[in-house]
């Protein structure tokens, strides 16, 4: 039966390979063993019912506390070509009489359902003379009282499972806290053994948390990076959401707000907009995500602090679904903290303290100089222990050398002591650069010698370091006021002039790129290929996702298949999903390759280009070299990396110094616009005086060709 869950994985969904722990559940659930699944969102748990319930003879039902998403899942089963359907109050009388009459005629392998409807007597009696050999519990942390959205119904399910004896359970969760795990046991009585805990690092996800100075201005320079990409940006208050919405949109950006004071159609309606490309922008409250599913979410940004660390972690799960690179950025500022903390103070007791252990928490993960997965991870139960991430901020800035930072320590920590040991680690950095805040000039800071003796250091570096600072033990914080100490250690900074090693980080935050640098394709067909998608999805009325995603578009624009069985080859292309929509990509691939002389990448070459972008970036010109070869031309890949001919040129040149050759000797005589005995006697120079440098050649022929010209026929000449 394994066997075939990997056929249907492949021809079904398209996917290449199980993702970890889906093969083991499958296998485990096909044995009819009840099984709790625990992963993080985007791992991909709805594989691990959809394809046993193609596998078993009967019908498999799948609980959902939400229409939004029973919606979406239905929508990209049928897509796949997969009998599914779901009954809820959404449904126009006559839609829902042919489901009915289609799941009494067994035509259906997967009905979607609201637990309320599950428990109804109408959909018992429907069921009660089919066979269901599946019951999934999907979000299954609606049972428990201590998750963020406990649903009294998922409580009462358990007293449908009885009615189904030979129907196996599997409950499903994105929920990492312990207590909610041991509470969706108890209720559906599984054991241990038959529970799949996946690693909850989202490996594609890169972690910034910067120091908000101009939330607004930080905003639009990042979003200003991100031209067409999707995404949300998280605010604490409903009035925040909307002014932001409207800076934002004034400045031109896409975007559309969200929040529990609209009316349930506006939300809808934003929502809508976004999952089909609509609009590119959510600015939101926390109300928003739970209802979506769109996988291509390139970045969240936390314009305010998050609660804790599950709602930070939750929210920025929504983020690159699809695997594919995805940007969280968190604005961090200590007056957010105050604002909490206010609303912690209105709690009652007991509630307070544990509130204010998730608000430490979450202040010491910000504050961080190690990888950030350490305590993120940790907060989890999950211990991370690779050293180097590559994915947040903290080990991108790690990767350089240790520089001396003892100079900037005896200014920090004798900051700290004329200021009386009083003082949290802004006010000391606004004496050291020498503000004249109120704050400053109140406490007479002014006066002090080491006023204005840290202006060399932007805010951002100077906060840096007093983490490295504080984790260094050198200083002390007090957890309630945040004010610093210093410590025994700190004297012999200051006193024996002890060395101090750390890292500086850069003047401004670099919200630029968002590393792990996408593979390199052709942006210009990816283009077309995209609007192609969207053309179909709205005459389709379904969001572009489920007619291919993103990654399968990617590929296209890497591989440019023209077959139907490499076609069949791309990410997320599967048997049924080619004969509804293949053809038309077919044909503007085709006529995209034909225009721009461009040749399908073969099976083979693709498998070796596949595994070397896996084991990390390539530099540019060994792309770009690849590239060549393969049959594209300089004008396009000129197109592609939006970079000048030269730069192409000198690029290619690089590669051949690799010890690499060229193939397409032609192209560059075709690129040249020097007459044929210009050529000639350039070729020749090139000869006499090597290829080394290009001025040797130039002062040979008095200056009268391009330097342009010459690296043309310099590669020419290397290549012929
Ligand atoms: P979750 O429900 O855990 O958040 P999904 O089931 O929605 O995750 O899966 C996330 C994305 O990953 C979906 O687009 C899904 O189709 C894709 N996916 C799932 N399993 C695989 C796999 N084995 N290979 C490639 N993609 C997969
Ligand atoms: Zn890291």
């Amino acid at each position: 039966m394994l066997n075939q869950a990997k056929t249907i994985l492949e021809q079904t969904f398209g996917y290449r390979q199980f993702r970890p722990l889906q093969q083991e559940i499958i296998a485990n659930v096909l044995k009819k063993n009840d099984t709790l699944v625990i992963m993080p969102t985007g791992g991909g748990k709805s594989l691990c019912y959809q394809i046993p319930a193609l596998i078993f003879g009967g019908m498999t039902l799948v609980v959902s506390p939400l229409i939004s998403l029973m919606k979406d899942q239905v929508e990209q089963l049928v897509a796949l070509g997969v009998d599914a359907v779901f009954l809820n109050s959404s449904l126009s009388f006559e839609d829902y009489q042919r489901n009915v009459a289609r799941i009494r005629r067994n035509k259906i392998k997967l009905l979607y359902l609201a637990p309320e409807s599950l428990l109804s007597g109408k959909i018992l009696t429907l069921l009660s003379s089919l066979k269901i050999d599946c019951i999934t519990i999907d979000e299954a942390h609606c049972i428990s009282e201590w998750g963020h959205d406990f649903r009294p119904e998922y409580r009462r399910l358990i007293t449908v499972r009885g009615k189904f004896p030979e129907a196996v359970c599997i409950a499903l969760t994105a929920t990492a806290t312990p207590r909610v795990q041991e509470d969706i046991k108890a209720n559906l009585k599984l054991d241990n053994s038959n529970q799949f805990i996946a690693s909850f690092n989202r490996e594609n996800l890169f972690l910034q948390i910067v120091p908000k100075d101009n939330p607004l201005l930080q905003t639009i320079e990042f979003l200003a990076q991100r031209p067409k990409q999707s995404g949300i940006i998280y605010c604490f208050s409903r009035r925040q959401v909307d002014e932001l919405t409207d800076a934002l949109a004034e400045e031109g950006f896409s975007v559309k707000p969200y929040h529990a004071g609209m009316t349930d159609r506006e939300r809808k309606r934003s929502q809508e907009l976004f999952i089909k490309d609509d609009v590119q922008i959510i600015v939101a409250t926390i109300a928003f995500g739970m209802g979506i599913n769109k996988p291509n979410v390139r970045f969240v940004i936390h314009f305010d602090l998050p609660k804790n660390i599950e709602s930070y972690y939750q929210q920025i799960g929504r983020a690159g679904r699809d695997g594919l690179p995805a940007h969280c950025l968190l604005l961090f500022s200590y007056g957010d903290i105050q604002k909490i903390k206010y609303f912690i103070d209105q709690k009652e007791e007991k509630e307070q303290r544990i509130a204010q252990m998730h608000l430490s928490a979450l202040v010491s993960f910000a504050e961080t100089i190690v990888c950030r997965r350490k305590p993120l991870l940790n907060y989890f139960g999950e211990r991370y222990t690779i050293d180097n991430c590559r994915m947040c901020d903290n080990c991108l800035a790690g990767k350089k050398p240790l520089q001396n930072i003892t100079i900037a320590a005896q200014k920090f920590l004798s900051c700290v002591v004329r200021t009386g040991e009083l003082f949290g680690a802004h006010h000391i950095i606004d004496v050291l650069r020498g503000s004249q805040g109120q704050k400053v000039l109140k406490f007479q800071h002014q006066n002090l010698s080491t006023y204005g003796i840290g202006k060399e250091f932007s805010k951002r570096q100077w906060l840096h370091l007093s983490r490295q600072f504080i984790q260094n033990g050198f200083l002390e914080q007090d957890t309630k006021t945040g004010s610093l100490r210093i410590s025994e250690k700190a004297k012999s900074v200051l006193q024996s002039g002890e060395k101090v090693f750390g890292h500086l980080v850069e003047e401004k935050a670099d919200f630029r790129k968002t590393p792990k640098s996408e593979q390199e394709y052709d942006h210009s067909l990816f283009d077309l290929l995209r609007k192609k998608r969207k053309e179909m999805a709205d005459s389709a009325n379904l969001p572009p996702y489920v007619i291919f995603p993103d990654k399968a578009l990617i590929e296209i624009s890497v591989y440019y298949p023209q077959s139907e069985e490499n076609f069949l080859q791309i990410y997320g292309v599967g048997r049924a999903k080619f004969s509804k929509y293949g053809g038309e990509f077919l044909t503007l691939i085709r006529e995209y390759c034909e225009a721009n002389r461009i040749a399908e990448v073969g099976r083979h070459q693709r498998k070796s280009l596949k595994n070397r972008t896996k084991t990390g970036q390539k530099p540019r010109h060994t792309v770009i070299g690849e590239m060549f070869n393969t049959g594209i031309s300089i004008r396009k890949i000129t197109a592609n990396f939006n970079i000048k001919e030269t730069t192409v040129l000198d690029n290619l040149y690089k590669f051949i110094q690799d010890g690499r050759s060229l193939n397409r000797a032609d192209e560059f005589k075709s690129l040249s616009s020097l007459s044929p005995t210009q050529q000639t006697e350039v070729l020749l120079n090139f000869t006499k005086l090597g290829v080394e440098y290009l001025k040797p050649v130039f002062d040979e022929m008095d200056g009268q060709i391009s330097y342009d010209e010459l690296r043309i026929l310099r590669l020419f000449y290397l290549s012929g």
